[in-house]
């Protein structure tokens, strides 16, 4: 229908522009794109950097790729360096979404073109376009896991009839982080009305975002944060734990195992990135899921938006609506995530290729 007749026509358009030696795209051949990734703490953020500059290497760009090590300093300065050594553009998973407004003012007076990556860039109109998932969703996807976990609901969604009551905790991402809220807001919304009908309690009574979240996602606070949870919860049995990335998981499974669970008592507890260790860690039962976002796509994305910037063509979007950043509502374009548990991630994770079965030993 019209839908691939116009993914034809503009896969043509872009496989017509790349800087292959003939053509249009030869005045790029060469061009410096700066690539700025939060963290090398994470396995996910490894693998988006080197995505990103393989495939911009393959077009013929040269790449500029640095890590800041969750230091917002070191990401503003690496930045500057970028537009210093003549970047044409840059790509940018930014550690604070707010605090890039200044430097970013700089790239604009040179009009290099922006694009947030998977992260947005608040408070700045310098940000061309945004490429990410649908964050929302996947908060609904790890509220509604946490529901099948439980048995509230079953595999396709449905409620079983249970009722419990389910003693559970809540774990939010890092607030400075434009997707924790969004995370929060699609998990929450998914489990409220049992919040609201008793099936499920917060034993800690910590329920706010404020109370939940976990700054720069760092595991020893989620593990702080969940030995306090016990005691503050009175030593009441807990049954699940909402958590927002598997680092944080990591963090919150060492703090129960110190509260005394093990084995069949430790809670179903989500998760966000499939990284290798949680992986591992729902194989032998005790993460219960993850959310797998594949960030070879995110990375394809970002490299052919990068491409049609600087080829003069209007990067694809498929959403305008969603992602105001204070200052604009930046034209994003949204990947699917999928929901990983020990039932489906052979097929999920292994059979896709995005891991090898041995990765998983
Ligand atoms: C990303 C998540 C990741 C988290 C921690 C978020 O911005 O979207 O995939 O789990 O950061 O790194």
């Amino acid at each position: 229908g019209g839908a691939s007749l116009t993914l034809a026509l503009s896969m043509t358009a872009c496989s017509g522009s790349r800087g292959g030696g003939d053509g249009a795209g030869d005045s790029n051949e060469g061009a410096k794109i700066g690539v700025a990734m939060p963290t090398q703490q994470s396995e996910r953020w490894i693998a988006d950097g080197e995505n990103v500059k393989s495939q911009l290497e393959d077009l013929g760009y040269e790449v500029d790729l640095q890590y800041a090590n969750d230091d917002i300093p070191t990401q503003v300065s690496q930045i500057e360096n970028m537009i210093n050594g003549g970047a044409k553009a840059l790509v940018i998973a930014s550690i604070d979404g707010t605090t890039l407004t200044s430097v970013l003012d700089t790239a604009e007076s040179q009009d290099i073109p922006v694009i947030a990556y998977d992260r947005l860039i608040n408070e700045s109109d310098t940000v061309d376009y945004y490429t990410t998932f649908d964050n929302y969703e996947v908060g609904v996807q790890q509220g509604t896991s946490l529901l099948t976990g439980l048995g509230v609901l079953d595999a396709e969604g449905k409620e079983t009839g249970e009722k419990g009551p389910f003693n559970v905790e809540l774990f939010a991402g890092s607030p400075d982080d434009n997707n924790a809220t969004f995370f929060w807001n699609g998990a929450m919304d998914t489990l409220k009305p049992y919040l609201d009908s008793g099936t499920l309690k917060v034993p800690s009574g910590q329920t706010d975002f404020q109370q939940a979240a976990i700054l720069r996602w760092l595991p020893d606070t989620a593990q702080d944060r969940m030995e306090d949870l016990l005691t503050v919860g009175g030593g009441q049995q807990i049954d699940g734990v909402l958590s927002p990335y598997d680092g944080l998981s990591i963090g919150i499974i060492s703090a129960l195992r110190s509260g005394g669970y093990s084995g069949d008592t430790l809670p179903v507890i989500t998760g966000q990135d499939a990284e290798v260790g949680s992986v591992q860690s729902i194989m032998s039962d005790e993460q219960y899921s993850t959310i797998f976002k594949d960030v070879r796509e995110l990375g394809k994305r970002a490299v052919l938006m990068v491409d049609d910037l600087m080829t003069g063509e209007d990067p694809e979007t498929n959403d305008t609506e969603t992602y105001d950043n204070g200052v604009k509502v930046v034209p994003s374009y949204l990947l699917e995530s999928q929901i990983v548990t020990k039932d489906n991630y052979e097929e999920v994770l292994v059979d896709s290729g995005y891991y090898e079965a041995s990765d998983l030993d």
